[in-house]
């Protein structure tokens, strides 16, 4: 078994969880590990806690190529048009409820028009 590395890390596991989906989809496998920060900060909430998504060392270069790839394609803020949650550029199904984003280049309708 090779090492692990980290290939994306956030504090939104949500996010996290979304670029594992991206990944699996092209046969890399991964998992999640949530790095919670030291005991002695114990106030913080779990949910502060950053999560960070891990691949087996000889996949980094071809997962950080997936990612590199999925952010590169758009980086502009799209909101969902299920349920209005604002997804990163380059992902293509929303990270709230999974439902299909409109690609860049699809024409949007903006509420109140422009
Ligand atoms: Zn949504």
């Amino acid at each position: 078994m090779s090492d692990e590395a980290v290939v994306y890390s956030s504090l939104n596991l949500a996010e996290v969880h979304l670029v594992r989906s991206l990944l699996t989809r092209e046969g890399i496998g991964s998992r999640v590990r949530r790095q919670f920060l030291a005991p002695l900060m114990g106030e913080i909430p779990a949910d502060d806690a950053r999560a960070e998504l891990m691949v087996s060392a000889d996949r980094l270069d071809a997962a950080r190529a997936v990612i590199d790839a999925a952010l590169a394609a758009d980086q502009t803020e799209r909101d969902c048009p299920a349920c209005g949650e604002p997804n990163p550029g380059g992902f293509e199904l929303c990270w709230s409820c999974g439902a299909d984003l409109p690609m860049a280049g699809d024409p949007v309708v903006l509420p109140g028009g422009g």
